[in-house]
């Protein structure tokens, strides 16, 4: 696996404590750039300046991921937590979690009581943040000295290859973010060919409200944004296509053309793709707009011209999301593409 993407997923980013990954990813591109800078939110934005005049071209991709923060350790030395972002709860008992100290990483467990001890109906309910305690086998007050209400916590979940596909936790969005700097990579060597500016960011809160990239905006006043994240594949059992569309891993970026596209970018990515080969999925998403920092960018300022971007995923917000790494090089293709011909 290259080691930039694995860096970017193994290196813990909850909403609103985001730093120690905006910093793999400022020293990833720094060598590509000609200036990055951040803000108050923690966002970071990288430009590379084009050797002609031309347009604001924002491409962003959030690098906040869904986690947990200490709410309270009880009088066992049980820690209890609180969601930052849509945690699918179901999928935490029997999770190896790690927590972020004051001292250092200490790891612990999601435990949950031995399912011989279940009341009749316990198996068919599903679990509350009030069911989940995480357990790191110290004594309660060494759990007390050591943990912090606060603290940070994510999911231990080892980013792993499998075939052409790649499952982690924080796929949701350290794979948009992965696409941003290999754009900025491809681009540093083109700025001949460049028009205008490019401003890559690596945008912070998304999973609380998108609320970092409203920052950006506001900073870069960008004349068109080209956002990435992940989207849903319904390549999957049980899944209702007629509700939620046809989706699949492996067959290209999707390209959104809901409310959070201008319909002039989905027209000039689909001649990109028809003329350069890149598989492109089109999608209407499962709401009109909403639930990406595209569609916070859509009614920005005097409005902004916006593209929604998509790698299909699946197991969306678990700690086993899987993308496919060509869709992965269809979506850097296709962005390098657009800003080049702006
Ligand atoms: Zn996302």
């Amino acid at each position: 696996m290259d080691n930039f993407l694995h860096s970017l997923l193994t290196t813990a980013t909850v909403s609103g404590f985001e730093t120690a990954g905006s910093q793999v990813f400022a020293d990833y591109v720094r060598p590509y750039v000609d200036a990055i800078s951040t803000d108050e939110l923690g966002n970071t934005i990288a430009r590379i300046d084009g050797n002609q005049p031309g347009k604001r071209i924002l491409i962003e991709a959030h690098i906040d991921e869904i986690g947990f923060q200490v709410l309270y350790v009880d009088d066992n030395g049980c820690v209890w937590l609180r969601k930052n972002g849509g945690i699918d709860v179901q999928c935490m008992p029997g999770s190896r979690v790690l927590i972020y100290a004051h001292t250092g990483i200490i790891p612990g467990i999601i435990g949950k009581q031995p399912i011989h001890f279940n009341t009749p109906g316990a198996a068919e309910s599903v679990p509350t943040m009030q069911d989940l305690w995480v357990d790191t086998g110290m004594e309660a007050d060494e759990v007390r000295q050591l943990i912090h209400t606060g603290d940070i916590v994510v999911t231990d979940a080892t980013p792993t290859l499998l075939g052409q596909r790649i499952t982690s936790r924080a796929l949701d969005d350290k794979i948009g973010v992965y696409i941003v700097s290999q754009v900025l990579r491809r681009l540093s060597a083109d700025r001949d060919s460049l028009h205008g500016t490019v401003y890559g960011a690596a945008a912070t809160q998304e999973e609380v409200g998108c609320r970092g990239i409203q920052v950006c905006a506001n900073t870069i006043q960008p004349d068109v944004s080209i956002s990435l994240d992940v989207d849903f594949a319904t390549d999957m059992p049980n899944c209702q296509k007629n509700k939620y569309g046809d989706i699949s891993l492996g067959k290209g970026v999707i390209v959104s053309c809901n409310l959070d596209s201008s319909p002039a970018l989905v027209r000039a990515v689909e001649q990109i793709a028809s003329r350069e080969e890149i598989a492109i999925q089109l999608s209407a998403r499962p709401s009109a707009t909403g639930g990406t920092d595209a569609a916070r960018l859509r009614t920005i300022g005097n409005g902004i011209q916006t593209l929604l971007l998509g790698i299909p995923c699946r197991y969306m917000h678990t700690p086993v999301e899987m993308c496919d790494m060509r869709d992965v090089d269809a979506a850097i293709r296709l962005i390098v593409g657009l800003c080049l011909g702006f």
